[in-house]
């Protein structure tokens, strides 16, 4: 029976058809590895947590109604913030590339998981298997597959009947030019022309689909309210200006470049996996140096969570901004934008701008079928974007941008982020 089945980013293809047994490996730690030792040599590996599919019982579409939309602007002054745990994050990536390695020593042919999610009904959720860098190739072919038919799998495994699969997997990889470009364009401002407002979105997607939800949508919402505001013929008194970011998915590497070349940015953190990568999010780098372009950036607008209309906005702890955003919203309110929050939101572009503390904004959107079907899936397709929602956020962008650029003063800053101390790497270490 033929699989839907998507190859994991970053991982080899098999060189031609390959056909091999499988044998289901539960290996969450590094010590589970020895279990497994001497079984592998060509063989499938059946890898992943026992699969439990539901039924689909409720719609996966949903749209937010007043309740939780009311519950979003609920706001609890923070105590100092928890860091990301790099070290932990380290660590799971660390356990990756032992499991990467020991699969290889093997002589594992291949690795086939599963998308994890619950209701399954053909949509794979599928993204990194192994590292874009190119002195770090994963050895081993992986593919994520229909859970319905990872399970299939793993039930005949159990009952100790051999499984066989054939494989046909075709990657390239494109290690001649590892360079990727943000597109930037710019509507030039009048009176206050050497001051900048950014709007912006990520390029880059995932392999599974085509990107057109993330972040195809943000990308023609950006697009088209640059064409609105030119078409209309308005001469806006601050520049306006695009950005469309690159290497999103690999950690805003896009915008974060482009911050650091022009805002502001962290000293380098010296660690192997982070060799030239940006450090603007690693707030235990150190304190942020500002560049002279840091005075002259009033706001920035990021759209990146599906195709659903804009429903309000989250002002990133920024209080001062509540009295603008509240009636820059008002006209607005017939068409679905009503919630404020001073919440923090993360994931995406905003960040970057944010981290140097320029005001930079992330919208509140409708989810439509973002968790449940389009986000990293293989369903992220053109099919899966509403018109009439994009036509909405386009508009509203459009007029924010044009509100910040005609402003008399620029929008009101926040502090920027003090560093945080160092973080251990392991909980003893505190001590
Ligand atoms: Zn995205």
């Amino acid at each position: 029976a033929p699989f839907i089945a998507y190859s994991k980013a970053w991982t080899p293809g098999t060189n031609g058809a390959i056909r091999a047994k499988c044998v289901r490996a539960k290996i969450e730690k590094k010590e589970d590895f020895d279990k497994y030792r001497g079984k592998l040599a060509g063989m499938i590996v059946i890898l992943g947590p026992d699969a439990e599919v539901k039924p689909i019982i409720e719609a996966p579409y949903s749209r937010l109604d007043e309740k939780q939309l009311s519950e979003i602007g609920d706001y609890k002054i923070p105590s100092e913030k928890d860091a990301f745990r790099f070290s932990e994050y380290r660590k799971r990536r660390e356990f990756q590339k032992e499991l990467s390695k020991f699969l290889a020593d093997e002589k594992a042919v291949a690795v086939v998981d599963h998308g994890m999610v619950e209701g399954g009904g053909g949509t794979v959720f599928v993204a990194a298997g192994g590292s874009w860098k190119p002195g770090e190739k994963v050895q081993v072919p992986a593919v994520t597959v229909a859970v319905e038919q990872w399970d299939r799998i793993a039930r005949l495994l159990d009952a100790k009947k051999d499984v066989e699969l054939e494989l046909n997997i075709q990657n390239k990889f494109y290690d001649d030019e590892p360079m990727q470009y943000n597109t930037i364009a710019e509507l030039p401002g009048s009176d206050k022309k050497a001051e900048v407002v950014m709007i912006g979105a990520h390029l880059d997607s995932w392999h599974a689909g085509t990107g057109a939800t993330d972040n195809g949508a943000g990308t023609v919402v950006m697009m088209e309210a640059m064409r609105i505001l030119k078409a209309a013929g308005l001469q806006p008194r601050r520049t306006i200006r695009i950005g469309l970011w690159s290497g999103e998915e690999e950690g805003l590497f896009g915008s974060q470049y482009y911050v650091q070349q022009h805002f502001g940015s962290r000293p380098p953190v010296n660690e192997p996996d982070m060799q030239g990568a940006p450090t603007l999010l690693r707030r235990e780098a150190g304190p942020v140096t500002t560049k002279p372009e840091q005075a002259r950036i009033s706001g920035y607008f990021n759209v990146d969570n599906g195709t659903g209309r804009i429903r309000g906005i989250y002002l990133q702890e920024n209080a001062a901004m509540l009295p603008i955003a509240t009636a820059w919203m008002e006209p607005f309110k017939d068409l679905g934008m009503s919630a404020i929050t001073l919440r923090n939101t993360g994931g995406t572009d905003h960040q970057s701008f944010d981290a140097v503390g320029i005001p930079a904004f992330q919208f509140i959107q409708d989810p439509i079928e973002y968790s449940t079907r389009t986000h990293h899936s293989n369903m992220d397709v053109y099919d899966r974007l509403q018109m009439d929602d994009l036509k909405q956020m386009a508009v509203i962008v459009a007029t924010w941008a044009l509100e910040t650029a005609n402003r008399d003063q620029m929008l009101p800053r926040k502090p920027i982020e003090k560093p945080l101390p160092a973080q251990p790497d392991k909980p003893e270490d505190a001590k």
